[in-house]
């Protein structure tokens, strides 16, 4: 599992959570919940695909985990701030 870029705005960490509805899951990246490190502070969110948890196997499910944090780190090593003008899915920064 690839390391999380910390968040482009406050430089805190992040981190991926697992949520659902019914056989439904997903993961998604938001602020972080260290307890040794500075968390991020910020309003993100950044989902990945959705897969069901009967048929996905956990191969899979390791490598849509594994695509959200690639598609997470390629966004934080991009040139941000220029693509946020653009592009609607990057919440307003909250600080
Ligand atoms: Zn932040």
């Amino acid at each position: 599992m690839s390391e999380l870029k910390p968040c482009p705005f406050c430089g805190g960490e992040v981190s991926m959570s697992l949520t659902g509805r019914g056989s439904l899951n997903w993961v998604f990246i938001t602020r972080g919940n260290s307890k040794t490190k500075k968390n991020c502070k910020c309003r993100l969110f950044m989902e990945s695909e959705q897969y069901d948890i009967v048929t996905t196997h956990f191969e899979e499910r390791q490598k849509i985990r594994e695509n959200l944090a690639e598609a997470w780190n390629r966004r934080v090593g991009d040139d941000l701030m220029e693509r946020m003008a653009d592009d609607g899915k990057w919440p307003h920064h909250s600080e």
